[in-house]
């Protein structure tokens, strides 16, 4: 604590925080005379949770860090607001932050009396961590800086943003609002590692809860605590708490609008660079495109009067005569390119086939959610695409063995399950086979035109066999030993458990041997193998497009 301790205003360093009769009682109470509240139910008449524990463990999972690292606030401005509160004297500190980038940064500042330095980006709004550091006065207690930066749209250099957290001696935030269109490792790895810096998030971007106002601010757990003590005790209504609880049950299902958002971002940029009216279209690593424009003033009134509202941003630094574009939906899209290819006098023929949102129709893919009163759990499968897997189970281990089945199966493969893995992993792991039995079984329908049968090799200096039938029988085979209780963070005993599950819930026939010197070596072979068997199983037979069986049918 005390190398945190230093950075703290001392008012804040002595504060004795707000706290509540709850807080302080540690036996579940069910009558509830202390807070002067109504006592007759209406949904809202008790003051809710102010530390938001149950939010929090979901939002871990989800950003795969622990609850304890991770405060909440009244939208991510509330934890920049408190940033400054905590860390810096009004009249006699300043905050280094990088511009062009988001305004609040400087808004926050001024109202806490606090003094900005802004170092200007470099051509193309890259960042050179020496450059900022050498901006760096003795009065100077926080860094600010934003990746995926907004408005130009970039992640700035991993390796440049760590430069500045390893050498200034005060707080560095690292503000990751759009992280999730990136497709880049996020900084809350660091976390504990670095003590002094602090990443930014929000559920107001992909997450699609903008009106609920709900930000994250994931740091070690000495600097969460003084955060939580010097925000309103109750900063995130009950409303705002369960209706963000409800809404992340289906994580996956934002994870293809991230997806379509992503596609949809390629599809305006390759749109709008071959207009006469652009000059510039800016790489982008966010849901938004930075726009140059021959006259930015003609497209943005023209965009208006056509009911389409962007952001004018040219007033800020190396924006000149730029407009920021956040990515729609197909449709809005097509509205937004049809009024400026009238205006450059060029034909535009919007797509006939965007129906559907998302774009994609629904070929081979399931999205499965189970909720049970030990599991919440959310799978996305697609047998026919593969994309990078998101595994969050909680387990470690669990999630790299998953992983292989996206891998070694080329499939597409989203994991998100929240448990009660402070009992055991017994549900979890069960659950999560149970689950993803189903995903495969909706996703190959009436199993028409698969191979069916599937097989693998031995593979790894661990051999494994792994055979399948997917004609609708349940045979489960389990010839595996191990020789120790534990592999990784999971039960060794769970591993048969999983496969059985599996093989009872998708009713496949299911063998399963495998030897070898070194457990995790024994069972990551068998994972690669099940999910080589897999791959070979569901492939579509293109001689046979009918039910893989003798008889008609399975
Ligand atoms: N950081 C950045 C970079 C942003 O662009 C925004 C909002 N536009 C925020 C933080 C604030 O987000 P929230 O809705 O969580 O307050």
């Amino acid at each position: 604590m005390e190398d945190i301790l230093k950075y703290v205003r001392e008012n804040i360093k002595r504060l004795i925080p707000y706290s509540t009769a709850r807080d302080d009682c540690k036996i579940k109470m069910d009558v509830y005379l202390d807070a002067n509240e109504n006592p007759y139910n209406n949904g809202v008449n008790r003051y809710p949770s102010p530390f938001q524990e149950e939010l929090k463990e979901r939002i871990a999972i989800l950003k795969k860090t622990g609850s304890e690292n991770i405060f909440l606030g009244n939208g991510s401005d509330e934890a920049i607001d408190l940033i400054y509160r905590i860390f810096c004297e009004p009249n006699k500190s300043s905050a280094l932050i990088i511009s062009p980038s988001y305004g609040m940064y400087s808004v926050a500042a001024e109202i806490n009396a606090v003094e900005i330095i802004k170092y200007r980006l470099e051509e193309n709004f890259g960042l050179d961590a020496r450059k900022m550091l050498s901006l760096v006065r003795e009065d100077t207690k926080v860094i600010f800086i934003c990746s995926p930066n907004n408005p130009s749209g970039n992640l700035l250099s991993q390796k440049e943003i760590e430069y500045v957290i390893d050498n200034f001696d005060g707080i560095v935030v690292v503000d990751e609002a759009y992280i999730d269109f990136a497709g880049s490792s996020s900084f809350s790895r660091l976390v504990n590692e670095k003590r002094n810096l602090v990443v930014l998030q929000t559920l107001s971007k992909l997450y699609a809860m903008a009106g609920l106002r709900v930000g994250i601010a994931i740091a070690n757990r000495d600097i969460v605590k003084i955060m939580n003590n010097v925000k309103y005790p109750y900063n995130i209504s009950c409303i705002n708490q369960q209706t963000a609880l409800s809404l992340l049950k289906e994580p996956l299902k934002i994870r293809e609008q991230c997806e379509a958002i992503i596609e949809e971002r390629g599809y305006l940029e390759k749109m709008l660079q071959p207009l006469s009216i652009v000059k510039k279209v800016y790489k982008s690593d966010a849901n938004f495109l930075l726009v140059k424009f021959a006259d930015k003033d003609i497209a943005f009134k023209t965009l208006g009067n056509g009911g389409v509202i962007v952001r004018d941003r040219s007033s800020l630094e190396m924006c000149d005569n730029s407009l920021r574009i956040t990515v729609g939906t197909p449709k809005e899209n097509d509205r937004l390119l049809g009024i400026l290819y009238a205006l450059d006098n060029k034909e535009f023929h919007a797509r006939e086939k965007g129906g559907t949102d998302s774009g994609r129709s629904n070929g081979r893919r399931a999205i499965v959610s189970r909720e049970t009163n030990e599991t919440s759990i959310q799978i996305a499968l697609d047998l026919d695409r593969f994309y990078t897997p998101f595994i969050s189970t909680g387990l470690n281990f669990f999630d790299h063995m998953l992983e292989q089945i996206a891998y070694h199966a080329n499939i597409g493969l989203n994991i998100v399950a929240v448990g009660d893995l402070k009992r055991d992993d017994h549900h979890t792991i069960e659950d999560v086979a149970i689950t993803l039995a189903q995903a495969f079984d909706r996703a190959l329908g009436a199993r028409k035109g698969i191979e069916r049968y599937g097989f693998s090799l031995p593979m790894d200096e661990a051999e494994a066999t792994v055979l399948i039938d997917l004609g609708g029988r349940i045979d489960f085979k389990w010839e595996v030993e191990f020789k120790g209780n534990m592999i990784g963070d999971v039960n060794a005993q769970m591993f048969n458990h999983f496969f059985k599950s599996f093989s009872q819930n998708l009713k496949c026939n299911l063998h399963i041997k495998a030897d070898g010197e070194n457990d995790h070596h024994i069972i990551e072979g068998v994972f690669k193998a099940f999910a080589r068997a897999m791959k070979c199983a569901v492939r579509e037979d293109r001689q046979n497009a009918g039910i893989p069986s003798s008889k008609g049918k399975l």
